[in-house]
């Protein structure tokens, strides 16, 4: 490779080393710090977050990036990686010291302060400090526009989780969503049938549901070598490099799906991590694709794998090794089956997110992204919100907070300063439905494969059609390269009808 090329390659080397260094210490602090290290390990993480800032902001680098950049053949790695290391650069520089800094110090204020609005149920005392977020990030979005990153401020800050997504394109993807899925809920709570979910209540004790759940990990491929399985408040998965990805899990004694179904989740997300290509680790390219190739990844081994009845013909006689006390009643695993399998599929709306059924979640983001887009247009202010959002979870889910702990108070994004963040969940909702059925037009009978517990087929597939790219394209373009076609909501929708009217016994 050619000088500049080499000179960005070693620069962005330190750049990803510092942020993998910073990642260590953010996950040490959510799995095994003590609490009173805290305030030592903040001022740690904000060094690192400076030096890191400075080297994305050092003019060498930029030097080195446009001498890269004029030797790039179009369509090619190097341009790849030129446009990967853009983009990071723009976003760093194009935000004021002063701002950066008065962003840095608002988070931990409106955190704490949304901490304890949401304790004491009152949206008046964290008003003024949700105002002022929204007003810095008003602020970043008009600089990201000033610097070119997007034309509107929604996409400016939409742009920083999913490079490439537009307010324009998702609107219509979220809209047919909302228009499908509204009525299929209603038609649901309709029918006047519900579902018996005994066979996922009863009682799970911590060490048979450990092991149960690294035995599936393992099955879906997760290497143990390369990542270890530890207990936080919050489940979540943080790759230091494809050797070393760590993933988080709780869980609940009196209901196994929590848990189960937390590490089915956080492990896609480690397989995409474990699977990057160790030759680009440390380069512009190097990392996943976006937020939301991310979430398809997890959803995917969470919901397509894990609540297909084929995933649990295998499963199911693990799980009663594992539990032995559980579905005595109930002699043969086929009998068994038709007791759990319609319980992983519920649909039941109701006001928490990240409580939601597979069915109804779409919903809550919907509502948010109608909400933020409002917000950052001017249409609506900080004090409309509480109203608003109760509104509009009457329109779309049929049911109305009655505290503002249980309704705009829920999250904690807007606290950090998270704007436009919510879309990205949804957008792995669609995409892993779309790769599922993809994958499964070029494997034939998946279903075959996941019964004899061979996940491994799938995985091989995932890793040349998703993981082994990276960022080396686009997000569009690789969606279009895996699958076929742009990301659209039929298959998720097709998927979903197909479960609810089974589960159900309904035809919505
Ligand atoms: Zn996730």
């Amino acid at each position: 490779m050619s000088e500049p090329a080499d000179e960005l390659l070693r620069r962005w080397a330190d750049i990803s080393a510092l942020r993998a260094a910073a990642a260590v210490l953010a996950w040490d602090q959510e799995t095994h710090m003590p609490p009173k290290g805290q305030p030592g390990r903040g001022r740690a993480l904000a060094v690192l977050a400076g030096v890191t800032h400075d080297r994305l902001c050092d003019p060498a680098l930029l030097e080195a990036l446009d001498g890269a950049a004029a030797i790039a053949e179009p369509g090619g790695e190097l341009a790849a990686q030129v446009r990967e290391a853009r983009r990071a650069v723009i976003r760093a520089t194009a935000v004021p010291a002063d701002l950066a800094r008065a962003l840095a110090e608002h988070q931990s204020r409106a955190l704490a302060s949304w901490q304890t609005a949401r304790a004491a149920n009152d949206f008046a005392s964290f008003a003024a400090d949700l105002k002022r977020m929204v007003d810095l990030t008003i602020e970043q979005a008009d600089a990201f526009v000033a610097a070119g990153v997007a034309d509107r401020r929604y996409d400016a800050l939409l742009d920083g989780y999913e490079p490439g997504a537009r307010e324009a394109t998702l609107a219509p993807l979220l809209h047919a969503l909302r228009d499908e899925l509204v009525p299929l809920v209603r038609a649901v709570a309709g029918s006047g049938r519900t579902i018996d979910e005994s066979a996922c209540r009863g009682s799970f004790p911590e060490p048979a549901q450990r092991g149960f759940a690294v035995e599936v990990a393992t099955a879906m491929g997760y290497d143990f070598d390369a990542g270890r399985l530890d207990a936080s408040a919050h489940p979540f998965t943080t790759g230091f490099n494809p050797n070393d990805v760590r993933i988080t899990w709780r869980w609940q004694d009196d209901d196994f799906r929590p848990g189960l179904f937390g590490v089915m989740h956080e492990t896609g997300h480690a397989l995409y991590e474990q699977g990057l290509p160790v030759e680009w680790h440390g380069t512009p390219i190097g990392g996943a694709a976006s937020l939301g190739v991310h979430e398809s990844q997890s959803r995917l081994w969470e919901n397509q794998v894990g609540r297909s009845r084929a995933f649990w013909q295998w499963a199911l006689p693990r799980f009663r090794e594992h539990f032995p006390g559980h579905f005595v009643q109930n002699g043969g695993n086929a009998a068994a089956l038709d007791e759990l399998w319609p319980a992983l599929h519920t649909v039941r709306p109701s006001l928490i997110r990240v409580e939601a059924d597979e069915t109804t979640y779409n919903l809550h983001i919907v509502v948010r992204f109608e909400l933020e887009r409002q917000l950052f247009s001017g249409e609506l202010t900080v004090g409309d919100l509480p109203d608003a959002w109760a509104d509009t979870y009457e329109q779309l889910l049929g049911v109305r907070p009655s505290d503002v702990a249980t309704g705009v108070l829920q999250d904690i994004h807007w606290s950090m300063g998270a704007f436009c963040y919510f879309p990205t969940y949804t957008l792995g909702n669609l995409l892993a439905a779309q790769l599922f059925e993809a994958a499964e037009h070029e494997l034939g009978d998946l279903d075959a494969l996941l019964a004899a517990g061979e996940l491994q087929v799938l995985l091989d597939w995932l890793r040349t059609n998703v993981h082994r790219n990276a960022s080396r394209y686009t997000v569009d373009e690789l969606v279009v390269r895996a699958t076929g076609t742009p990301l659209a909501a039929d298959a998720f929708l097709r998927y979903l009808r197909a479960n609810v009217e089974a589960a159900y016994g309904i035809t919505a």
